[in-house]
Formats: C-alpha cells, structure tokens, sequence
C-alpha cells in the first residue's frame, strides 16, 4: 500500500511516500540477493554514493557562494560597498577556502574509488566535511544578504533550507564520524 509521505523543509522539489508490506508474500525470482542480507548489499555501493552527496554540496556552496560575493560587491551601506568592510570580506574569504577544501577531498575520494584502493573512510570524510561545509557557507551568504536573505524573492533562504538535509541523508554527520573513527581504531583493537 502507498500512502502520503512527509512535507520537509528541504528540498520541497520532489514529493515522497510511505510503502507499507503487509503479509506481503514474494516469489523466489524477485528476492534480491540473499533474505536478510540486505544491509551487506547496501553496505557494498552506500558507501560510494555518498562521494555524489559531497560533490553536490560542493557544486550549490559554489553557487551559493558567486550570490555571496555578487551581493557584497553591490551592496552599499555607509558609502561603501559591504564588501569593503573586513567582517564581510574575511567571512568570503573563509568560505572560499572552506569550499575548495571540501572540492579536494571529494576529488581525492573519488580518485582513491577509481583506482580501487580503500575509500571509505576517505569519502566519509568528503561527505561529512561537503555537507557541514554548505552549511556554513549558505547560513554566511543568507547573513551577507541581511534580512533581504530571508525573503523568497532571491534564491538564498532556498540553498540554506536544502542544505539542512545534506547533514542527514546518505548517513548522518554522527554516522559518517563513526565510520571514520572506527576505520582507525579497529586495526588497533580499540
Ligand atoms: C528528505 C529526506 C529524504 C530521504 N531520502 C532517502 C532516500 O531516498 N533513501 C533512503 O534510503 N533514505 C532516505 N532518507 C532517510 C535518511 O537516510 C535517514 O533519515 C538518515 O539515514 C537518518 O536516519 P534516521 O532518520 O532514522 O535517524 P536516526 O537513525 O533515528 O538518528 C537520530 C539521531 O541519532 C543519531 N544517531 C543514530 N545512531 C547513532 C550512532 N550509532 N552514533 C551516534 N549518533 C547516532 C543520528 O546521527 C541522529 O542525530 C531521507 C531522509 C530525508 C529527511
């Protein structure tokens, strides 16, 4: 049975809905892998799905962050472009570092899956860093943008509203340091 799914905050764009099994009997030829051996299957690709959830963020934070800069430059208060004032322009600068940093480490990722050497602590660290990384630069650009940041007639509250799930789906930021703490400490017996 199909039913209605949730209204989220983020990404309003597409609907979901909740499938509901109830003596729900299957043949043989649709079993999927093994019966109860669903989580190895996912655990075998999860992992490398997550490198398009850190590439995504990266690719909105760049978005995101050209508005940002834009908007400094335009703005004027007290006779200057807001960009002249150093708790502007330093808040820029860090966010521009803040995204090439997540940019490399989601490349690093990927080039570690395509040469088929261990990655998934690797990419754990790409998607946890992308998606606090958006984070923070969609809630700096929505504060750059003042109250007018808020209004739905520019696209920021819109990037900072999507950006929340970023930290959720795909395995949430606590999971995501679980399997990197665990990835070194377990060699250790820890
Ligand atoms: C808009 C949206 C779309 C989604 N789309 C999909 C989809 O297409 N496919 C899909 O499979 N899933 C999808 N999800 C589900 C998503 O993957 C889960 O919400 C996510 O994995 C977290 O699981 P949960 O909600 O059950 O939270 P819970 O597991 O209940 O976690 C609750 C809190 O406890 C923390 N926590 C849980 N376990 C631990 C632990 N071991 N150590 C430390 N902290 C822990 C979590 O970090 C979190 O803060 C979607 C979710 C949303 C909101």
């Amino acid at each position: 049975m199909v039913r209605d799914g949730y209204a989220s905050v983020s990404h309003r764009g597409y609907t979901n809905h909740i499938l509901e099994f109830d003596n729900c009997r299957l043949p043989d030829t649709q079993v999927l892998g093994e019966v109860d051996g669903g989580f190895d299957v996912m655990n075998t690709w999860l992992y490398a799905t997550r490198l398009t959830v850190a590439a995504f963020c990266v690719g909105r934070a760049r978005r995101c962050f050209d508005y940002a800069v834009q908007y400094a430059a335009e703005r004027n208060q007290f006779g200057q472009p807001i960009a002249k004032f150093q708790g502007v322009s330093f808040q820029v600068a860090d966010l521009i570092t803040e995204i090439d940093a997540a940019d490399w480490l989601t490349l690093s990722g990927a080039w570690r899956l395509d040469e088929g050497l261990p990655a998934n602590r690797e990419i754990a660290s790409a998607k946890l860093y992308a998606s606090e990384m958006l984070a923070r630069v969609t809630d700096t650009t929505l504060q750059i943008h003042g109250g007018m940041g808020l209004m739905d007639d520019f696209p920021i509250e819109r990037f900072w509203r999507d950006a929340r799930v970023e930290r959720i789906w795909d395995g949430t930021s606590e999971i995501q340091r679980h399997i990197i703490s665990r990835d070194l400490f377990r060699p250790l017996g820890a």
